[in-house]
């Protein structure tokens, strides 16, 4: 028995109680609230849509850049808990998301045999700030799950962003220029899985995208614990 477990025990990430030693995850008793997408998707974004094969009206419209994504639990059901994640020092849930994600999109993870996964970069004040960074916390998991390795190094985000959602679409464009650089040649990188909590507008995953693919990678997907609108 690890001294760490007894100190710090894992926590449910749904209602942050406290495992009991030797357990860990999502508590029994909130099992049944964790709700997957299910039915299907946008073939691009990951929304849900009425019929196989579909693209949805906002991927139409917007022409993103990379060529398809997938998220796993409802907005409704992680919400709250996405949030202790990202700012009330609960780093350690990506331990149990990582292991749901590669779970419940081994499969999808599989068919498009991703060379890396690269967790979306937080900005260098925001991760001193916080002190760590969800995305590459939730990648590190799912790596350990699935064994793809995690390129982290690849890009670093160079403007400190007002939220997405603080902004309309202009503003999002003007917000997401030139945020993120490339610092690594990546030619040899055919197909990138990029790692995040939520997808919200998919701006932030869309520049990300645009910019590999401009330095050289082939193709670029996203899997996010959770999406907004669903
Ligand atoms: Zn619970
Ligand atoms: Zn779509």
């Amino acid at each position: 028995m690890n001294i760490l477990n007894l100190l710090y025990p894992d926590r449910c990430p749904l209602c942050d109680t406290a495992r009991p030693v030797k357990e860990t995850g999502v508590c029994p008793e909130c099992a049944k609230k964790l709700i997957t997408i299910k039915g299907p998707v946008c073939e691009k974004c990951g929304r849900p849509v009425t019929k196989e094969g579909e693209i949805c009206y906002e991927c139409i419209a917007e022409d993103f850049s990379f060529d398809g994504g997938r998220s796993v639990f409802t907005y409704s059901s992680v919400s709250d808990s996405i949030y202790r994640l990202k700012y009330m020092n609960r780093s350690a849930y990506a331990r149990t998301y990582g292991k749901l994600l590669a779970k419940e999109a081994g499969d999808w993870l599989e068919w498009i045999k991703p060379d890396a996964l690269v967790p979306v970069p937080l900005h260098k004040k925001r991760l001193i700030k916080r002190g760590y960074n969800q995305a590459k916390e939730l990648a590190d998991a799912i790596s350990g799950e699935v064994g793809i390795p995690v390129a982290d190094y690849l890009v670093r985000r160079s403007k400190n962003t007002v939220p997405q959602k603080l902004v309309d679409k202009k503003g999002r464009q003007i917000n997401m220029k030139k945020a993120f650089i490339v610092e690594e040649n990546v030619v040899s990188f055919k197909r990138i899985v990029l790692i995040d909590d939520i997808f919200t507008t998919g701006s932030t995953i869309d520049s990300l995208s645009r910019v590999l693919k401009d330095a050289g990678v082939k193709e670029v997907y996203f899997l996010t614990i959770s999406r907004a609108g669903v």
